[in-house]
């Protein structure tokens, strides 16, 4: 049978996701090709010496995308790993002695939040009612749609819902006209952090994230997250994809407006009838295609908000932690300032929020016996000039808050560490500008305002991941896979 030859580039969870919906499909014969030695992207793994360290994401949210996922090819997610309910969720530190432990059980959410503001419980209801629906309407609908014309939103239903999705008024006015405490507020602003901006710049329409937070659960995968890329490997091949690694792609060479090949570094040639890049964007439309094929200038990419970078350090603890969960979250200084260290004047920031996961404390296969496993990350603007001396002074600013709000001698126990900022995201994922979560969700790049799936001048190149359409996150990058799968086949009669 003469198969289209479908070579996809990058092998995170767009791309693996991409692949196998193609692969499925009798008329295409599908390469995925990766960079790096090990799948996933920013959702790699390491170890050393019996520490296994989840490179990335670390928060599973929304366990329905994962389901229609594997469902998608007559499978479940347990299939390949399983899932525990994080109880608490996770933990909110605003202080030495003030903790909040986040229940996974809604009424006792509810009789925590009436502890802080009398009535806020109550309050919950109606603001999740409205999550749900936007949850119910977004994730199951709107972020399927490939965004390529205005036309896709145009039928008065959902011109109705637009406005009941609360597309234009901001995440913070919205939870305002809820709740009054400050602490309250700073909760369910929080999960906006994901989508790359603060709640001033999100479109209330992701409220639907506090959905997901209160309702649907904070999860984790037994052995890490890589268990998901581990799954979607296992079942991408299974399907037959072709996965190459260490396979840098160079170039995509084009002819008249149509891809013809890909060129890698090592100068090996692969004839392709569709290519699709889930590598970053930017780095495709401005590195691999020639210049006059580049879907947009270097001052349009200029002008994107990016979602933020990050300073990780993954540690190897000797000893057992008192005082933290799984996940905590240090919100004892004040927003404000970092947040105007990342957006407004991009700067390294005075007085630093970051976040703490723990998973030795609810998996023992990822520390040996007795030790535990850390990973601290502090979100920055994205093209700062990262060094060494930088990295040491901010390991030691949060080392000392972290040690005296927990009461513990953390530092002297340290037996590994490994950092990773900007220049690591550039080299190993060439990253624009250095970014850890791709392109932040603001109402100007939402929907059709995002960089495009599709390449305008070239008829057989598609793009997916955390720069185009849904948007950053492991769901909407799932998500993203197969809508442009989808487009691929209907524009191919595939
Ligand atoms: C530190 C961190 C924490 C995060 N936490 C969470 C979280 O808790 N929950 C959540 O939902 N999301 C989280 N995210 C976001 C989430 O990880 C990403 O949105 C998602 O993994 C992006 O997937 P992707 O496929 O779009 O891109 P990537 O994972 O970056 O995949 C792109 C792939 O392309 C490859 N590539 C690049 N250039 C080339 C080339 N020239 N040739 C061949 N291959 C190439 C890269 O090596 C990479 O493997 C986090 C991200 C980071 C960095």
């Amino acid at each position: 049978m003469n198969q289209k030859h479908v070579v996809v580039i990058g092998s995170g969870f767009a791309g693996l996701s991409a692949a196998t919906h193609l692969a499925v499909n009798k008329s295409c014969r599908v390469t995925l090709l990766e960079k790096n030695s090990t799948p996933g992207g920013r959702a790699r793994k390491f170890e050393h010496q019996g520490f296994v360290f989840d490179m990335g994401p670390s928060w599973y949210w929304m366990p329905d995308v994962f389901e229609d996922y594997f469902a998608k090819f007559g499978k479940k997610p347990s299939d390949y790993y399983d899932l525990l309910r994080l109880d608490p969720s996770y933990a909110v530190v605003y202080g030495k002695d003030k903790v909040l432990d986040i229940p996974a059980n809604l009424d006792e959410f509810k009789k925590m939040l009436d502890g802080i503001e009398p009535g806020a419980g109550k309050q919950l209801d109606e603001f999740l009612a409205q999550a749900k629906y936007k949850y119910e309407v977004g994730i199951h609908d709107l972020v399927k749609r490939p965004s390529r014309s205005l036309l896709e939103f145009a039928s008065l239903g959902l011109l109705v819902d637009m406005v009941r999705m609360d597309i234009f008024q901001s995440m913070a006015k919205h939870v305002r006209k809820f709740f009054k405490s400050e602490e309250i507020i700073r909760l369910m602003e929080f999960p906006v952090l994901f989508l790359g901006e603060t709640a001033e710049n999100i479109p209330a329409l992701y409220s639907l994230m506090n959905y997901a937070d209160i309702a649907l659960g904070t999860w984790y995968p037994k052995k890490g997250m890589h268990e998901i890329i581990k799954g979607m490997v296992s079942l991408a091949e299974e399907k037959g994809v072709s996965i190459q690694y260490d396979a840098e792609v160079e170039e995509i060479e084009i002819e008249n407006g149509v891809a013809k090949r890909i060129r890698l570094v090592n100068g090996e040639k692969i004839e392709a009838d569709v290519v699709i890049a889930g590598a970053d964007y930017h780095h495709v439309d401005k590195h691999l295609v020639n210049p006059k094929y580049s879907n947009y200038s270097e001052e349009y990419w200029d002008k994107r908000v990016m979602a933020p970078s990050s300073l990780l350090f993954y540690l190897g603890i000797d000893k057992k932690l008192d005082n933290l969960r799984h996940h905590n979250l240090f919100f004892d200084e004040p927003l404000g300032p970092h947040a105007d260290a990342i957006y407004k004047n991009p700067r390294w920031p005075e007085r630093p929020l970051f976040y703490a996961s723990v998973p030795s404390i609810t998996d023992p296969t990822v520390a040996p016996e007795g030790k535990e496993n850390m990973f601290l990350l502090i979100p920055l603007a994205p093209d700062l000039e990262d060094s060494e001396e930088m990295r040491e002074k901010y390991y030691n600013i949060i080392m000392d808050r972290l040690e005296t709000i927990t009461g513990q001698e953390v530092r002297s126990h340290v037996i590994y560490k490994r950092s990773y900022a900007h220049a690591d995201f550039k080299a190993d994922y060439h990253a624009f500008k250095g970014n850890a979560y791709g392109l932040a969700n603001t109402l100007t790049q939402t929907a059709i305002l995002k960089p495009a799936l599709k390449n305008k001048k070239v008829r057989n190149l598609y793009y997916t991941g955390q720069l185009t359409v849904p948007g950053p996150g492991v769901p909407p990058s799932l998500i993203s896979g197969g809508v442009v799968a989808n487009e691929v086949m209907k524009e191919n009669n595939l």
